[in-house]
């Protein structure tokens, strides 16, 4: 199959080499057959809603997000129907905070954003910043978990009916305090964690080819081949252990 993905603003955020996440998902779809066709969608480009079986969007400093903000506002009704039709999406830090309602910056300025999220980021004065491990429920039952990086100033606060992406074990989360971090709506993840996330966490991004190709194909979601991921374990184990050690200290 042809995954088609749309990648949000590569030049704009891309911080944390979280480009690296289109690597991993282009070589493991490879592995299984597949091919991964990946198209930049930058500021004034167009976005069908039908176009891409997943969207991806890294994240940036404040300086970028308020680059790109305005126009990722524009695009926020074509961002909605990509998701009611079942796009896959996986949005990364200042990515994820603008695929919420909205950024307001430590100078006070709010960037609008594209409201998908149920939620909000106020930026604090601190900056929330290390390894990160978390505990999420993506399949009901399956309990997983994800290593991670963060480093951000943005608090995020996810409205009562609002599902987080997972349970903070170690690290600070959506805002150092709710324990949880990230949303999950439906097909669509937003994290605060970057690395690259997914070299080290291979079930996630086998979890989002799969929705990816669920979407491709109009159908549930495949249940792909498992792969000898020893490397990436290994680099899970690395970064959990970080976490265990130094998460969420200030
Ligand atoms: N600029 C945002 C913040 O500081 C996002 C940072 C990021 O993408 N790492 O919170």
């Amino acid at each position: 199959m042809r995954i088609r993905v749309g990648h949000l603003y590569p030049e704009y955020l891309n911080i944390y080499a979280d480009r690296g996440n289109i690597a991993v998902l282009t070589r493991r779809a490879a592995l299984r057959g597949h091919e991964l066709v990946v198209t930049a969608i930058s500021v004034g480009d167009a976005l069908p809603a039908d176009a891409y079986d997943l969207l991806y969007v890294g994240g940036g400093q404040d300086r970028e997000q308020a680059l790109i903000a305005p126009d990722l506002e524009a695009k926020s009704d074509a961002l909605h129907a990509a998701h009611a039709r079942g796009a896959a999406m996986l949005a990364v830090c200042g990515g994820y905070q603008l695929l919420g309602r909205g950024y307001r910056g430590r100078d006070g300025s709010f960037l609008p954003g594209a409201g998908l999220f149920g939620h909000e980021t106020v930026a604090g004065d601190v900056r929330m910043i290390g390894d990160v491990l978390l505990e999420c429920e993506l399949e009901p039952g399956v309990r997983c978990r994800i290593a991670g990086f963060e480093n951000h100033a943005g608090r995020t606060v996810l409205d009562p009916n609002a599902t987080p992406l997972g349970r903070v074990i170690h690290g600070f989360g959506n805002d150092g305090s709710s324990g949880f971090e990230g949303c999950r709506l439906g097909r669509a993840l937003g994290t605060y964690l970057h690395g690259p996330l997914l070299p080290r966490n291979p079930w996630l991004a086998d979890w989002l080819l799969a929705q990816a190709l669920g979407h491709a194909t109009d159908g549930t979601p495949p249940q792909l081949e498992p792969l000898s991921d020893t490397l990436e374990q290994d680099a899970f184990r690395v970064a959990a252990e970080r976490a265990r050690k130094r998460g969420g200290r200030r």
